[in-house]
């Protein structure tokens, strides 16, 4: 019998490399790329990850928060870093660390520039965000004038983009609210541009948006999902590879006479004799308590078996009943063979939600490297 191993993320190097060549061949050849990394690049392993897109020749990085942006300084990152939500109060490590801000307000444009003088900076990287549609973070179009001018104002700061965001760029149905997004974008960056006198670079698209409009590459291109092998849409994921397997192991089995019940609040009661497998993972791995009362599933030895009763901290139980296997054999909650945006619509959400959600606790193990 195998010994019970501890729950995994097993990272393959070998499958982003694809993703990123894949994304790649769908852009022109000067089209610049930009690589998401963002929440330890989607829940896996924001250092090997981006070690591994500057290895291979990725233009841009960008990050959420200014910390994510410093943990890759620190680990010796040396490509251009957009940090897409700064906050002010992060602006002093922000300049320290060479990141370079999204502005999206007129708020954060002021304190930026409060910010650039204090650490008396020349011509500061900055990007401009304008709101086109998603109502999320970013400038409207008639702020264009006063953003040009106070660029032009001072000099310790100089706008090297500008850009936006699809809000629906997987939803062809909404295909015409897309393209006026696009529309608007090319008006207010045009407008940046002629009064600024240059023409600092332009992004709007993510994932979804390089694989639906690829008329829209602008100067870059901005990935996340679609690196780690998901692309919202069957016909992209079977072209893409995931990254990230998931797998624990089963540490009990348990047989569960007719009338007893499994877990906590008694959750599940078992109308016949069943199997179960208790699993070291838990909802502070991120299997939140929404995979539970058989909804979720996981694969044993090639068949499926579902999560019954709620979702522990730690552990999980699932119906092995069917299923030839033993104390110690290797579970897969996801993988390429049972994808994770198949684990996570069983629950009624998406890819990027159960991918960012593996805990630090989860172990990471890189594979072809
Ligand atoms: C997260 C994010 C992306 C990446 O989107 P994917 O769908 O994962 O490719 C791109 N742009 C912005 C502004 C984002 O916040």
């Amino acid at each position: 019998m195998s010994k019970v191993g501890e729950t995994t993320l097993v990272l393959d190097l070998s499958a982003l490399e694809h993703n990123y060549n894949y994304l790649r061949s769908k852009t022109k050849p000067k089209t610049k790329f930009l690589g998401v990394v963002k929440a330890f690049a989607y829940g896996s392993d924001m250092i090997a990850i981006a070690q591994k897109l500057e290895q291979m020749g990725v233009d841009y990085l960008a990050v959420a928060y200014v910390s994510e942006g410093v943990l890759l300084r620190k680990a010796g990152i040396k490509t251009p870093i957009l940090v897409l939500h700064p906050l002010a109060s992060n602006f002093e490590d922000l300049i320290v660390h060479h990141l370079e801000p999204s502005i999206y307000s007129k708020n954060i444009l002021n304190q930026f520039l409060e910010a650039a003088k204090e650490k008396q900076q020349n011509d500061y990287p900055i990007h401009i965000k304008f709101n086109t549609g998603l109502n999320r973070l970013g400038f409207s179009e008639d702020d264009v004038d006063f953003i040009a001018k106070e660029t032009k104002r001072n000099g310790c700061i100089k706008i090297v983009s500008a850009f936006s965001h699809l809000a629906a760029s997987e939803d062809t149905n909404e295909r015409d609210f897309s393209l006026k997004q696009i529309n608007s974008f090319k008006i207010v960056s045009d407008t940046l541009s002629s009064i600024l006198g240059y023409a600092p670079m332009r992004h709007m698209l993510n994932t979804s948006g390089i694989i639906n409009y690829p008329e829209a590459q602008f100067e870059m291109v901005r990935s996340g999902i679609g690196l780690y092998g998901y692309g919202n849409q069957a016909k992209v994921d079977a072209q893409l590879k995931p990254v990230a397997t998931l797998k624990t192991t089963i540490s009990q089995i348990h047989q569960i006479d007719a009338h007893e019940s499994v877990g906590y609040n008694r959750a599940y009661k078992s109308k016949r004799p069943i199997k179960s497998a208790t699993l070291p993972i838990g909802h502070a791995d991120g299997i939140g308590r929404q995979y539970g009362k058989g909804k979720g599933f996981v694969v044993i030895n090639g068949e499926k078996a579902t999560i019954i009763g709620n979702v522990c901290m730690d552990m999980i139980m699932v119906d092995v009943t069917k299923i030839d296997c033993q104390e110690g054999d290797e579970v897969i909650v996801f993988g390429p063979n049972n994808s994770a945006e198949s684990f996570a619509s069983s629950a009624n959400t998406i890819s990027y939600e159960i991918l960012t959600a593996i805990s630090q606790r989860v172990k990471r193990v890189l594979i072809g490297a």
